[in-house]
């Protein structure tokens, strides 16, 4: 079995786009200049954007937090997002999810300018996505995109099994995986909560996705021989051995599936900061105009 490092392709892909960063401002006298909405305190995605707002500055970015109140109107929010969209400062924004539930997820998602959607969530980056257009990919799928390719893990002609059905994970990626192209070329099964004898399917990958949101769902016994697993989930469980109490967990039974696979990712340190460097992968695009010119 071998560990596919997030961390350590993550780390060497933000090295090379600080360089990168130092030529654009050079040619062009700015740096790209990533925004972010945070609504409430929500532990997790405090920490999330934590993340994100160290990334842009260990890369060279310019970063803008925008925090609002858990009590924001709908109204105001879409206020902040017009602010964003008409700025010509900010190469691209999100919106970090989850959101209180007085407010209307899908309008917050369309509201956001396609061109500076640089979570790759508004239909018009998703359908590009799905027809082979450039767009902005959703930076999940992006991150496992460059982890594959990274390690040399061919997908075409493949059997890959996705397990969850999000619109943020499990969907983009089976739709990138399935297209026609380098990075893709597999045969993809996309299977969700209703799927019928599930173990038996997730058996047939040669690739599987993990992207439930339950610990350590994925079992040795759903894995063949030799297959390649990528876990996405994040969960915190109790452990009463650790300081704080508890830990991050995967999707996937990390200690019973590690020995029958050829390649799998760790949770925390896999998918996890691969998902930074999509975001910020997409926002220097944004800057150079590469995807909307
Ligand atoms: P979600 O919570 O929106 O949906 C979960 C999916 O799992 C659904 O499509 C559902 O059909 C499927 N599912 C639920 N129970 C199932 C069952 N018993 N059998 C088969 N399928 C079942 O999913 P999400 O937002 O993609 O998040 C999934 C996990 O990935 C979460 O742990 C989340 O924290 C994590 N996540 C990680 C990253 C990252 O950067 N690593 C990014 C996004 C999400």
């Amino acid at each position: 079995m071998k560990l596919i490092d997030g961390k350590a392709v993550s780390e060497e892909l933000k090295n090379s786009l600080k360089q990168d960063v130092l030529e654009y401002k050079k040619k062009t006298g700015r740096v790209p200049h990533l925004a972010a909405i945070l609504v409430g305190d929500n532990p997790a995605s405090k920490a999330y954007v934590g993340n994100k707002v160290r990334a842009c500055e260990h890369v060279g970015f310019r970063s803008t937090l925008v925090k609002l109140e858990d009590t924001v109107s709908q109204e105001q929010l879409m206020d902040e997002i017009k602010k964003l969209n008409e700025d010509p400062d900010i190469d691209g924004f999100i919106v970090q999810l989850p959101l209180p539930k007085h407010i209307i997820e899908n309008q917050v998602t369309l509201a956001i300018d396609p061109k500076k959607d640089v979570d790759g969530f508004h239909p018009v980056n998703f359908g590009r996505m799905a027809q082979g257009m450039p767009a902005f990919l959703p930076a999940t799928p992006y991150g496992i995109l460059l982890l594959l390719k990274r390690y040399n893990i061919e997908t075409a002609g493949k059997h890959v099994v996705v397990v969850g059905r999000s619109n943020i994970v499990g969907t983009p990626i089976s739709i990138l995986l399935s297209r026609k192209s380098r990075s893709g070329d597999a045969t993809v099964t996309l299977a969700h909560s209703r799927t019928r004898d599930l173990p038996n399917i997730v058996r047939q990958g040669d690739i599987v996705i993990a992207a439930i949101g339950i610990p350590g769902f994925i079992t040795e016994d759903m894995i063949k021989q030799g297959a390649v697993v990528i876990d996405v989930g994040i969960n915190r469980v109790e452990d009463e051995g650790s300081l704080s109490g508890s830990r991050l967990v995967g999707d996937v039974d990390f200690e019973s599936v590690k020995g029958g696979c050829s390649y799998i990712t760790p949770v925390p340190g896999g998918v996890g900061p691969m998902t930074v460097i999509g975001l910020l992968l997409n926002t220097f695009k944004s800057a150079n105009k590469e995807i909307y010119s």
